[in-house]
């Protein structure tokens, strides 16, 4: 298992974090496979959506507080009710193919780090699973 680590700034935000898992992928020498990644935290998520234009991103966070507002008469009393469901709904792992050493993806899409309780430190697990070569 390999890890980074992510610093959000915000309360809420997307970061593009190809790079960070493309340079994991370098590492392991891996050139077919699968690259599992993993959020292990309860309010914030991974996804994977457009980079190239970056108001994508802040259209996805401000409708994700439209649908999940901050304050409402919630049972959880942290104060941060709306980041645990804006992360079940996003979602906490993705697995992405591995193919001549590369992270397959179109050409618009990038992996997002999703900080919904920010800003924090946060870990990202990676677990690269080389292809059955038989
Ligand atoms: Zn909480």
């Amino acid at each position: 298992m390999r890890n980074f680590t992510v610093k959000s700034s915000q309360r809420e935000q997307l970061l593009d974090i190809s790079h960070d898992v493309q340079r994991l992928v370098d590492e392991s020498n891996v050139k077919e496979g699968i690259c599992l990644i993993f959020v292990p935290h309860t309010t914030a998520a991974i996804t994977i959506n457009e980079g190239a234009d970056s108001s994508v991103a802040v259209d996805l966070l401000d409708k994700l507080s439209d649908l999940i507002p901050r304050n409402q008469d919630y049972k959880h009393l942290e104060g941060n009710a709306d980041a645990h469901i804006k992360a079940t709904l996003v979602g906490s792992s993705l697995a992405l193919p591995i193919s001549n050493g590369k992270l397959t993806l179109g050409t618009w899409q990038r992996v997002f780090f999703c900080e919904f309780d920010g800003p924090r430190v946060r870990t990202v697990l990676v677990q690269i699973l080389p292809a059955s070569t038989t």
